[in-house]
């Protein structure tokens, strides 16, 4: 493959107490020789201390590392300088690099290698991205779950064990003479239909894999004043902001993530779409129903002070179908809707009371939300898929499994 001399930036630009340009190729170590001051043998994987220099001039002081393939990231012979992380610095290093002899590396290119070099394979090297990517907890563990190698060998498992039938049946054709097991349909089919099983099992955690990933969109719907943007900020209050690089606020919705005990969570409230009335509001009810279309859940605020209104019970209908929890609000103004009537209003909807301008169980209201997607607390280890490539695969593997296990049973 091509193997040709690459250099980048590794870390984040910005300022920082330090930066990585990372270099890969064979003749790494000449081009780390011909910037870095140190003249004696360089020991693979051992940090050495010195001057960076480019055209003579030093540049810099800083650490850097040979490390000799195959052990290193990428496969290759690669070198790495720890710098100093301001921006001109680290861009006056790299340049020293490249003048030196390498080529910038493209956008992903040292992993793309580790992959060609089979360091890593194809769901190892999403899961790098996804790692980088990851706002939470919950995300990072999943995607650092897929970098262990552990879906790899789930399905490597049961890939060899089905190769092993194929293999034992071809030769049962072509050398029928021979003396040999004969697999037959009763010996396949209970394996067959074990390997299914455990298809099943991880693709029943595709749900939980696209959440810990992406976040859970959680909207707060309910008709003007109940208290949205209240229980937002209460929300925000209890709760890490993640910062992210989307701006969250538009016109007439306010958006915020938050880190709930290691899950991204992104709230909508949906509040400014109400105020207007007559036309924008007829767009608001729209624009909240497609709000509501693409959320994981609702949370729909009713006011305990004022009772349940025929407002209250339109929105409902919009929501009653998706996972929702209904949040009764400003319990300090003293407790109007009892059990009774949520149940006849909501039958068989979850429930719970709160103030979200007192901070009144706005934690048992996180908790109600994991509950309902089924998270799992942090440092379970499972096989998750997070990775919509990744479930489409297994769902057509488990099709033509169960094809074969229908002509399987048909043949007996
Ligand atoms: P929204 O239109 O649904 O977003 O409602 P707001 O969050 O703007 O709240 C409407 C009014 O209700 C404001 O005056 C809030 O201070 C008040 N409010 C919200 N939550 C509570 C609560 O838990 N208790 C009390 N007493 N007032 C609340």
């Amino acid at each position: 493959m091509n193997n040709e001399l690459i250099a980048a930036i590794a870390t984040a630009p910005g300022q920082a107490g330090i930066a990585v340009v990372r270099i890969s190729g064979s003749g790494a170590l000449d081009i780390l020789k011909k910037v870095f001051s140190r003249k004696t043998r360089y020991e693979s994987h051992k940090l050495y201390y010195g001057e960076i220099k480019k055209a003579d001039v030093v540049i810099d002081y800083a650490m850097a590392v040979f490390m000799k393939a195959p052990h290193t990231y990428t496969g290759e012979d690669t070198a790495e300088i720890f710098c100093h992380g301001g921006y001109a610095i680290s861009r006056s290093v790299l340049s020293a690099v490249l003048d030196a002899g390498c080529n910038i590396a493209e956008a992903g290119e040292f992993t793309k290698r580790a992959f060609l070099n089979g360091r890593i394979d194809l769901s190892q090297a999403e899961a790098v991205s996804d790692l980088i990517a990851a706002n939470a907890a919950l995300a990072a563990e999943t995607a650092l779950n897929a970098l262990s190698g552990r879906i790899k060998s789930d399905i490597n498992n049961m890939r060899e064990k089905l190769l092993d039938f194929i293999a034992k049946i071809e030769v049962c054709i072509d050398y029928p003479e021979d003396d040999i097991e004969v697999l037959t349909a009763e010996k396949i089919i209970p394996e067959l239909i074990q390997i299914i099983n455990k298809i099943d099992a991880m693709l029943k955690t595709a749900y939980r894999g696209r959440i810990y990933k992406e976040g859970l969109l959680v909207a707060i719907v309910g008709r003007p004043n109940v208290g949205k943007s209240s229980l937002l900020n209460a929300i925000m209050g209890e709760s890490r902001a993640i910062v992210t690089t989307t701006p969250g606020t538009t016109r007439d919705t306010i958006k915020a993530a938050v880190d709930i005990k290691g899950l991204e969570v992104n709230l909508i409230d949906t509040a400014g779409i109400w105020q207007g009335g007559g036309e924008i509001e007829r767009l608001g009810i729209k624009k909240t129903k497609s709000i509501i279309e693409k959320s994981d859940i609702i949370l729909f605020v009713i006011d305990n002070s004022t009772s349940i209104t025929d407002d209250d019970i339109k929105v409902y209908k919009d929501i009653q179908d998706k996972a929702h929890i209904i949040v009764i609000n400003k319990i300090d103004l003293g407790k109007m809707i009892d059990n009774e009537l949520i149940n006849k209003n909501f039958k068989d909807s979850k429930y719970i009371h709160i103030s979200a301008l007192k901070n009144q169980n706005i934690i048992e209201l996180e908790n109600k939300i994991f509950e309902f997607v089924g998270v799992n607390q942090l440092g379970k280890k499972e096989t998750i898929l997070s990775n919509v490539r990744h479930v489409q695969a297994v769902k057509e593997a488990k099709e033509h499994l169960s094809d074969a296990l229908l002509s399987l049973e048909d043949s007996i």
